[in-house]
């Protein structure tokens, strides 16, 4: 049996199956929420809480790092999740 695939949390950082959390990719710049699971490229989860999903868009630096562009090169696309 395949063990199913974790993923960390950038909000609570705790370890989550990965179809329990919430996908994020960038799209032409901007992080949007990959409802669909269809993203390509780089992605950085967060467990569906609102908290964690605060923390989440406000670690600029730490999305930056897990999407590998520049400080300030990400904007957010908030409509999908609010
Ligand atoms: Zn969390």
């Amino acid at each position: 049996m395949k063990a199913l695939p974790m993923r960390t949390c950038l909000g609570c950082r705790k370890l989550f199956a990965k179809n329990q959390l919430m996908k994020f990719v960038l799209h032409q710049g901007m992080v949007v929420h990959d409802s669909k699971g269809t993203g390509q490229g780089r992605s950085a989860y967060c467990c569906n809480n609102k908290n964690c999903l605060n923390v989440f868009f406000r670690q600029k630096k730490k999305l930056s790092r897990a999407f590998r562009v520049q400080d300030g090169q990400i904007g957010f696309e908030l409509k999908d999740w609010e």
